[in-house]
């Protein structure tokens, strides 16, 4: 009997684009997904964009869009990922579509309006207002002085100097982050979800304590309900209830009958969860009320361990308590560092830029394979490291794997016309047949770690079986049979039957070992059904031989080995952003000279006492040109398409009175005036002859 299942990751907010975070956890739900389909499960798999809350709406407010059209910008970006590392979500949905919008208020109603008493209520509480922009602000938009430490500039709930922990009333001269103003407290009516309520701890203790969570994850929940310390450094007991509404403006869903009051971000998310999928079924055309009324149907979240209160606790007791389905489970995993858990950062360049590392061409199902290789199935912390990547890809997946079939496949096509031999059933003493059955009875092994989405365990046993492959293929050293049998040719049959099972029975094994790695490496299988022309998408297909007269196609590479260039190219920090230089006057500033340099020139103020055309150039002015010398000096210049003669005669300018003399073409030039003009003449004409300013004097020098 089929299973039906309906499976999301956690919703991403939708103020940046995917990190590598996003993309493990939504690599690992994928493969856990792709599993269950290859058993004949059915599978809703939903996700959607968290569009809702104060931080969306001051970034749309900075870019100068409207929240629903920053949200629409962010959610265009995201296909590119998705589709490069070949996860295969059923819908991609907002917080914001109107299935959302319906579904938490029918939920917030039904909460309301419970028959054995409300589990919603208001109660007025101080906040923090910003008289500027007119709103209440979250905390994270408050500055001010720590009041322990004293440090400037820090954010209303935690203190990154002296890491107190406080409240944003407590900062000594608050101020909004937002508008620079001192903020009013002010009261405000809030609505609360009553968590504490005997009710839902009754409910939460037995939901989260009954096994269904992984070990680690219930007992930090147990936590939850005992003691506890304050921010504020008091202790409360058991679970606090749960503000759920915001004040107008804010970007978010309306509470009924509550005027300018929303819900908060954290109330709507997960509901956007059961609107994404509600969009997939009306896209079916299927009827949303009877799938989830289905008994059958199992739900499960993936989540990171930053958002176990929310999923554990008020998810769960929401849907219980407004008469809904509650998840089957919720799976827990720690957070991805990268190259030994240096902190991510932009600027060093050791993050891992999901899209860069699409853009260098490396293989979706490379990241894919190292993932599931180091993935547990627990909420653990795990590590990128480049050269452990390297190596898990080109040793074991290539080397242990993929050449399996390149080893194999050329006798066929070289001896048995690509054609297989019949691997016989098991018996004692038939290496070939042992060898496919070790491999066939491992299915059961392989698909308890793959439910367990131990994914980790599952790599290690597939790569154990490839060595046995390996091994087997060592052994029995089919290379050299095709020159044993031609050296004696009474046993030219016999060693040639031998090679034939040899290499089925290595093929035969090939095709289990891509079955089981079918969910890991989705396009790499579709290659090899191609190369082996039978299928390796469902499960059972591990049990199904190839046997006798098989026909299999030429081998052909299946995957490529990582380059370390690739790597150091991946975690190459980026180029800093190239300042395009000013070339002032279109041509940059020549190189340095020194003080003396400048001194060889003698730069003189000097008279324009006459200037005329120079008969037969269309460029050059004669210039005569007195210096204080008690005589002139002609000095030719080619500025005619600047200054008509007439005009320069009279003025002073500036001349290079040390050059030497140079014969031209129309006599000889003592010296040479001073003109400005762009590098480029074509595109910026014009030429400039210099003048001093007024009460300069003939033969002053220039310093
Ligand atoms: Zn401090």
């Amino acid at each position: 009997m089929p299973r039906q299942l309906f499976v999301t990751t956690a919703l991403p907010y939708a103020n940046g684009n995917f990190h590598i975070g996003h993309i493990m956890e939504y690599i690992q739900a994928d493969i856990w997904v792709r599993f269950q389909r290859m058993q004949g499960h059915v599978v809703s798999f939903v996700c959607a964009d968290d569009a809702h809350g104060a931080p969306i709406m001051i970034a749309a407010d900075k870019a100068g869009k409207t929240p629903q059209q920053f949200v629409a910008d962010i959610a265009a970006g995201r296909k590119p990922y998705l589709d490069g590392f070949l996860i295969a979500f059923d819908n991609w949905h907002s917080t914001d579509a109107p299935e959302n919008h319906a579904l938490a208020q029918q939920i917030y109603c039904d909460l309301r309006d419970h028959p054995d008493g409300s589990l919603i209520e208001t109660r007025t509480i101080e906040q923090f207002f910003d008289p500027e922009k007119n709103m209440f602000l979250p905390d994270r938009f408050i500055k001010g002085e720590c009041p322990r430490c004293h440090a400037k500039d820090q954010f209303g709930d935690n203190c990154e100097v002296c890491g107190a922990v406080y409240a944003p009333t407590d900062l000594i001269a608050p101020y909004s982050a937002l508008t620079g103003a001192v903020p009013l407290l002010k009261s405000s009516e809030h609505f609360f979800f009553k968590l504490s309520d005997r009710r839902c701890v009754e409910f939460l203790q037995r939901w989260t304590q009954d096994g269904r969570l992984q070990p680690e994850v219930a007992n930090k929940v147990k936590e939850w309900f005992s003691v506890r310390k304050n921010p504020d450094g008091s202790t409360s007991e058991g679970l606090g209830d749960w503000d759920i509404s915001r004040d107008a403006p804010y970007f978010g869903i309306e509470i009924p009958d509550a005027p300018g009051k929303y819900f908060y971000v954290w109330l709507d998310a997960p509901i956007g969860y059961l609107a994404s999928l509600k969009n997939l079924l009306d896209k079916r055309g299927e009827d949303y009320e009877s799938y989830m009324a289905n008994p059958a149907l199992e739900q499960y979240h993936f989540i990171g361990k930053d958002i176990v209160t929310f999923h554990t606790l008020f998810w769960p007791a929401i849907l219980h308590f407004s008469g809904r389905k509650t998840p089957d489970n919720v799976f827990v995993h720690g957070f991805l560092t990268v190259n030994n858990g240096e902190k991510m950062s932009k600027s060093r360049g050791t993050g891992l830029d999901p899209l860069k590392y699409l853009r260098l061409g490396m293989n979706p199902e490379w990241l894919r394979y190292y993932l599931a290789a180091k993935l547990n199935g627990r909420n653990e912390d795990i590590d990128f490291n480049a050269e452990d990547f390297m190596l898990r890809v080109n040793s074991d997946l290539i080397g242990k794997y993929v050449n399996i079939a390149s080893r194999a496949a050329g006798f066929v096509h070289k001896h048995f016309d690509g054609r297989l031999a019949a691997v016989a059933p098991a018996t004692a003493d038939d290496p070939h047949a042992e060898l496919v059955e070790q491999l066939r009875s491992a299915s059961a092994t392989v698909h308890k770690r793959f439910e367990e989405r131990n994914t980790l365990q599952a790599v290690m046993e597939i790569m154990r079986l490839a060595d046995v492959v390996n091994g087997y293929w060592n052994e029995q050293q089919p290379w050299g049979l095709p020159k044993k049998a031609a050296s004696e040719p009474a046993a030219v049959p016999a060693r040639m039957a031998t090679l034939h099972r040899v290499c089925s029975a290595t093929l035969e094994s090939f095709r289990i070992l891509t079955v089981y790695l079918t969910p890991i490496l989705p396009a790499l299988s579709q290659q090899v059904e191609q190369f082996l022309g039978a299928s390796c998408s469902r499960w059972s297909d591990a049990d199904r031989p190839l046997g006798a007269s098989h026909a299999i196609q030429a081998y052909r590479h299946l995957m490529q080995r990582v380059e370390l260039q690739q790597l150091e190219a991946l975690f190459e920090p980026p180029a800093p952003p190239t300042i395009e230089t000013p070339l002032p006057g279109g041509e940059a500033i020549a190189p340095t000279i020194t003080i003396d340099d400048f001194a060889k020139l003698d730069l003189r103020v000097a008279k324009i006492v006459a200037c005329e055309a120079v008969e037969g150039s269309t460029k050059l002015l004669r210039l005569t040109l007195d210096v204080g010398e008690g005589q002139t000096r002609t000095v030719f210049s080619g500025i005619a398409s600047a200054c008509r003669p007439e005009q320069l005669i009279g003025k002073l300018t500036v001349m290079v009175a040390n050059l030497a003399p140079r014969k031209m073409k129309f006599g000889l030039s003592e010296g040479m005036v001073l003109a400005a003009s762009h590098a480029d003449e074509k595109t910026s004409p014009g030429i400039y002859l210099l003048e001093p300013l007024t009460g300069a004097t003939v033969g002053l020098r220039v310093r």
